[in-house]
């Protein structure tokens, strides 16, 4: 039986998710967008052929799905709007928004209803995301498969037993590419130090990031091992590790986290 998911909020991150749908297959007459933004609305019905509506009540009374992707401070008076709805028809909640916590979301929706949460990334928006999700105890298992089929449309989903877990997400994924993209500013200006045009530069950093991860997502060898496979012992790799290890790489990754995994306790 296939399922209406609706979407409050059609900017980015709903459409990522949305055209994911689409893409892989899910019925196009089963998914409604609702946002004030009315030339939004139609870029998304033309672009997908999706439902859409500027009324979120109206969208949420066919939903079984009810999507939260509006800014996480709109999210309180989005919420008591559907509240008289949802409390009649019952639908499993998903926020995306960063930092409001699932009893939250809950309370405003007038309490006793299956809540996701998701912490989702950038790269959700080309399809390559990784997603951590939370499921309060009113969600059952059929409707953590459609959450995890919605997410997964968009990349990689990985579920976590407790809602804090979700911090240690925002700090490995959520806030990740900010570190690779910080990687690839430095290995691009490293390059032209040495020689190299910028943008050749860019893109040999670019693709080395892409091909180290696919392999490594490949291969049966930790990545531990993979390191070790490049750097043979008195090489080239193997002083260019030693100079990252005694610049201390890894503690300073360890200290960003906890930074950021700190920072997300302090906005929930
Ligand atoms: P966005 O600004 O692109 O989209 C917000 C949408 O909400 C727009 O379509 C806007 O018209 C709509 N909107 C505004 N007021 C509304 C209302 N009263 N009712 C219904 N819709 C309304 O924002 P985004 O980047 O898609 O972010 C949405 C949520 O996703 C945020 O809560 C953010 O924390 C979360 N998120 C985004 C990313 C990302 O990669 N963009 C990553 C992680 C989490």
């Amino acid at each position: 039986m296939t399922r209406h998911i609706t979407f409050i909020g059609a900017g980015n991150m709903a459409s990522a998710i949305l055209g994911g749908m689409v893409d892989s297959g899910y019925s196009r007459e089963a998914i409604t967008a609702s946002s004030p933004d009315e030339s939004q609305l139609a870029a998304l019905h033309e672009r997908f052929g999706i439902q859409t509506t500027t009324s979120n009540v109206d969208a949420v009374k066919q939903a079984d799905v009810v999507v939260l992707a509006v800014k996480p401070q709109l999210m309180k008076d989005v919420c008591t709007e559907l509240h008289g709805t949802v409390q009649d028809t019952r639908p499993l909640i998903v926020s995306v928004a960063a930092g409001i916590p699932a009893d939250a979301l809950e309370r405003w929706l007038g309490g006793d209803l299956p809540v996701v949460r998701c912490m989702p990334n950038t790269p959700s928006l080309v399809g390559s995301g990784a997603c951590g999700l939370f499921a309060n105890p009113r969600v059952d298992a059929d409707q953590r498969d459609l959450a995890t089929t919605l997410l997964g449309a968009v990349g990689l989903v990985e579920w976590v037993d407790e809602e804090s877990l979700l911090e240690a997400i925002t700090a490995i994924s959520g806030s990740g590419p900010a570190y690779f993209f910080l990687v690839f500013e430095a290995l691009e200006a490293a390059g032209v130090k040495l020689g190299l045009p910028a943008d050749s530069a860019r893109r040999l950093a670019l693709q080395t990031a892409a091909g180290a991860a696919r392999m490594a997502q490949q291969s049966d060898q930790s990545p531990e091992r993979l390191k070790r496979n490049v750097m043979s012992p008195g090489g080239t790799t193997e002083r260019a590790v030693h100079c990252l290890e005694d610049a201390h790489l890894r503690q300073a990754f360890l200290e960003a986290t906890d930074a950021c995994a700190q920072r997300a306790r302090e906005m929930a």
